[in-house]
């Protein structure tokens, strides 16, 4: 069986791992991407239902890499976000000015991001994406990885990526400890088509049992909903009639949006946390969920992701322009120190926010009421929530700035 040769290995060809083989080929790092799905299934409507809100700093990584032309045709912006608690409406807005900042962030459906993405890596020099298949061993040491592959190929590179996901088995057999819990809530995704126009507006409405979000999608009147309930309360909700479904839907929305149906099977994902005590190991790194993973409250999970794989790139790209090995232990660090308190602080503050928005009862609604009230009247606070809905807190990253590598 042949050998094959890279700069890097990334094993996992999800959203993150093409993201950051595209990154890497447009500053000459060259790259092996190997996944065990089925390449074909990606284009079944099921295979992902869900859709994803893209900060503007994520966005413009797209269009500095080139790859945002591929789903720029599926994405809806979002030009306001209304926050709500109960039946309370109209606690806080975030409405930036579009003219001067633009939009808060796009929605794309995952597929069409699966797939843009996945193309994307393919047609790029110095990437081979290898899909179907498996890694059956992986050699780590002070000279290079070495990963045979289930069909007896083996691939040789100076640094092994880990964006498999949550459950990355990169992470696991290097002994890098994790944090986790669950918050035995299930989010129910649908896609809903309305009577009246969303206007471009996302509403996030908070319930005891936990939030329900309706996200603008392309096309004026279809919304992405994800409603999170109790997970004892999930096998009944998705057992309803869709008239049944959506005659509750309806009554959480207030009739906002006219008369509902249903655009596309429900689905739904059990929802918890999970961070990594550390990214870096010895030619190591890991990116996206491989790393940590939060609650979709306020859609940063992907988003955090690209940001690593934004980072990354320009760490290793810098260092092979000066002549480094990419598996160098310096190159490391510097990676794993640019985004371990980015990460931490969004995943602590996402935890916070799933907690105090969970918590049943009239007290707690008040203590809610009165803090997005605040948010709402203090314009620094303000300002500070809607850059972090844009991906622009901290030090970013190169093509997050929009700049090529
Ligand atoms: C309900 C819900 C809604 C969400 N909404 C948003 C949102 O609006 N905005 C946002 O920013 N985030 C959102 N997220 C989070 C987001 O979906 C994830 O953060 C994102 O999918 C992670 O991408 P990834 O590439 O790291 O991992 P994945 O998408 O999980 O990809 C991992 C890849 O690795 C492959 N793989 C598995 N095992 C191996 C192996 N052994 N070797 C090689 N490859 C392997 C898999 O086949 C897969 O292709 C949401 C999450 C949920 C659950």
């Amino acid at each position: 069986m042949s050998d094959l040769r890279s700069d890097v290995i990334i094993l996992g060809a999800g959203l993150v791992g093409c993201a950051l083989a595209v990154a890497l080929a447009q500053g000459g790092v060259t790259s092996i991407l190997v996944d065990p799905a089925d390449p074909a299934a990606i284009r079944d409507a099921g295979f992902d239902g869900r859709a994803s809100a893209i900060s503007s700093a994520s966005w413009r990584m797209f269009g500095a890499t080139g790859v945002a032309t591929r789903f720029a045709g599926h994405a809806n912006p979002i030009a306001r976000i209304e926050v709500g608690d109960g039946g309370a409406r109209g606690l806080l807005a975030f409405q930036p000015d579009l003219e001067k900042d633009g939009p808060l962030g796009l929605m794309v459906e995952n597929r069409h991001l699966r797939l843009g993405l996945r193309e994307a890596a393919e047609a790029a020099d110095g990437v081979t994406l290898l899909m179907p298949a498996a890694p059956a061993a992986i050699e780590r040491d002070a000279h290079g990885v070495t990963v045979t592959l289930a069909d007896g190929r083996t691939l040789r590179a100076a640094l092994l990526i880990g964006a498999e996901g949550r459950r990355s088995p990169t992470r696991e057999r290097a002994g890098i400890p994790v944090a986790r819990w669950e918050y035995r809530h299930r989010a129910i995704i649908g896609m809903l088509d309305h009577e009246a126009a969303h206007g471009d507006v996302a509403h996030e409405l908070f319930y005891p049992a936990g939030p329900f979000a309706l996200l603008p999608m392309a096309g004026g009147r279809r919304s992405a909903l994800v409603w999170t309930v109790a997970e004892a309360d999930a096998p009944a909700m998705l057992s309803l009639t869709p008239r049944a479904f959506l005659a509750e839907a309806e009554k959480r929305m207030g009739g906002m949006l006219g008369h509902l149906s249903l655009a596309a099977p429900l689905s739904s994902y059990p929802l918890g946390f999970h961070h990594a005590g550390r990214i870096v190991d010895q030619r190591l790194a890991l990116v996206g969920d491989a790393a940590h993973g939060v609650h979709p409250i306020a859609g940063q999970g992907l988003n955090l992701g690209f940001r690593d794989a934004a980072a990354l790139a320009e760490v290793l790209v810098d260092g092979v322009r000066l002549g480094l090995d990419p598996g160098d232990a310096q190159l490391l660090a510097r990676y794993g120190r640019w985004r371990s308190l980015d990460t931490f602080l969004v995943a602590l503050a996402t935890d916070g926010f799933t907690r105090l928005f969970g918590i049943p009862g009239r007290a707690a609604h008040r203590v809610r009421s009165l803090g997005l009230g605040v948010v709402e009247r203090v314009e620094p606070l303000k300002a500070f929530f809607m850059a972090e809905a844009r991906g622009e807190s901290g030090e970013l990253p190169k093509l997050l700035r929009g700049e090529a590598l």
